[in-house]
Formats: structure tokens, sequence, C-alpha cells
């Protein structure tokens, strides 16, 4: 994967310890960039952040608690003087049912998660940013921030949601000199796929991106890492579909 020059950049990845936040994370740092790895998931985020090296650092966040959304762009500023860069990657599946069956909570949770998260983090990122005079974020979408996956009512709606919010938000800032911009990944071979999706069904939804495959995680921080890089810096506002021809069809 090409890097881009983040020296003296400071970038935070929300669910830096796995997936498409490590692989985020390791290309932001490639690039000369100081990283925060923020996870719920301390044992990986350590672990990532020492696979790294000095050039980044770990802190504990649960991203749908607003306190510790706040804390987590502080820590940011206190380690390393400033931020530049932020990734709003932490998200997770949620139960799969009919909407009519849907878990009450499954529904919560996964709004908490995967679109509260985003609004708390740059809730406080964007003051940090205007401090600095500018900066670029990142927010993870999903091919599902477009279309529908039935049995994933939750998922779908946290998704949509998400490009609402990161075209409002680019609306406000864009001329402050802070970029916001969400990305729409197809189905991904990370844990998170692992961990709700048996082989067979990965199989299947191999079949439904035109490229044959599911991606990598790699493949999305290249994305990620462009968006984030100052050869982005006439895109604001827009959501950039990184899914092997899924949504074309
Ligand atoms: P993953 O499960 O591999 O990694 C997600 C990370 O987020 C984990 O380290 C987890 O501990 C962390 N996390 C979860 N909840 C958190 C919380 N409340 N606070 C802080 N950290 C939290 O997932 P991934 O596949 O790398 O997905 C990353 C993002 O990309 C998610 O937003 C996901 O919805 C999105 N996405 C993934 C795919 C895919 O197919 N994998 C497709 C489209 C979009």
């Amino acid at each position: 994967m090409r890097t881009y020059d983040f020296s003296g950049k400071v970038a935070l990845v929300t669910g830096g310890g796995s997936g498409i936040g490590t692989a985020s994370a390791k290309a932001f740092a490639a690039g000369g960039a100081k990283v925060l790895i923020a996870d719920i998931d301390e044992t990986n985020g350590q672990r990532v952040a020492a696979e790294i090296g000095p050039a980044a650092a770990f802190f504990m966040a649960d991203t749908s608690n607003p306190e510790h959304a706040e804390a987590m762009v502080a820590a940011a500023v206190e380690r390393f003087g400033g931020l530049d860069i932020a990734v709003n990657n932490a998200g997770i599946g949620g139960p799969l049912a009919l909407t009519g069956e849907y878990p009450l909570d499954g529904w919560r949770k996964v709004i908490a998660v995967n679109l509260d998260g985003v609004f708390y983090g740059m809730r406080y990122q964007i003051p940090a940013m205007l401090e600095r005079g500018g900066g670029s974020i990142v927010n993870l979408a999903s091919i599902l921030g477009s279309v529908a996956f039935a049995s994933a009512s939750a998922y779908t709606a946290s998704k949509h949601g998400v490009v609402g919010l990161t075209k409002t938000a680019a609306l406000e800032y864009s001329g402050k000199g802070i970029r916001v911009n969400a990305v729409g990944p197809g189905f991904i071979k990370t844990p998170l796929v692992d961990a709700n999706l048996d082989d067979a069904t990965q199989g299947v939804l191999a079949g439904m991106h035109p490229v044959g495959r599911l991606g990598r995680a790699e493949e999305v921080a290249a994305l990620i890492t462009f968006l984030a890089s100052d050869d982005a810096s006439f895109i604001s506002g827009s959501y950039h579909l990184v899914d092997g021809g899924f949504t074309a069809q």
C-alpha cells in the first residue's frame, strides 16, 4: 500500500485495535503520523500500539460514551500536542433479525456505537481541530450507508445516519479548514465479519461482489488515508465506496 506524508500530524483512530482500524493506524504511522488508538478492547489496542512502536499510544475508550469521547480527544492533544486527523471507525454488527422482530436492546446498542459514537467523536474532535487551524475527519459508513441488507435494520439505519452526519459537518466546517468524508466499504474480511457470518455465508457474500471476493482491511485503509491526506484537499462532504462493485448492481 502506498503511504502519504503525515509527518507532523496527529491521528486518532477509534476501534484501532482490530480490522480496518488497525490497518489505518499502521498506514498513518507509516506516513510519519503520531497515532492514538482508541478502543474498548484493551488487549488488542495495546498490542497494535506496541506493534507500531513509540509513534503510537493506546487509550481505552467506549466511543458510545460522550465522556470517553471527550477524554480520548484530550488524550491525543495531551500526548501528541494536537489533533489533525480523526477516523471514527469503531462499530459493531449487532443482531440479525427482521425489523418486526428486532431486539430492542440490540437496536439501542447498534445506534449507540455506530451512530452516537461518530457524533460524540466529531463533537470533541472538531473543536480540537479548529484550535489547530483545520483537519480531516473520515467516518466509517458502509455500503449499507446507501443500500439496505435484510435483517440488518439497525446497522443499515446507523450507517445511513453516518452519511448524513458526515455531510452536515462538512457543510459547517469545510470553510474552516476541516474536511469531513465518509467511506462505504463492501464486505471486508475482518474479525467483525468472521464473528457475525459463517464461512458459507461469507462465500455467498463474496459472490455478490463483482470482483468475486471479500475486501481486505488494507484496501479500505488505502482510501481512508488518501481522504485524510493533503492529496484529497478538495474532497469534503462526500461518501466514497470501496466495495468491489457491490452497489453498482
Ligand atoms: P472489527 O470488529 O474488526 O473492529 C472494530 C473495533 O472496534 C474492535 O477493535 C472493537 O473492539 C472496537 N469497538 C467496538 N465497539 C467499540 C466501542 N463502543 N468503543 C470503542 N471501540 C469499539 O471491525 P471492522 O470490520 O474493522 O469494522 C470497522 C468499521 O468498518 C465499523 O464501523 C464497521 O461497521 C465498518 N465496516 C466494516 C465492514 C466489514 O465488512 N468488515 C463493512 C463496512 C463497514
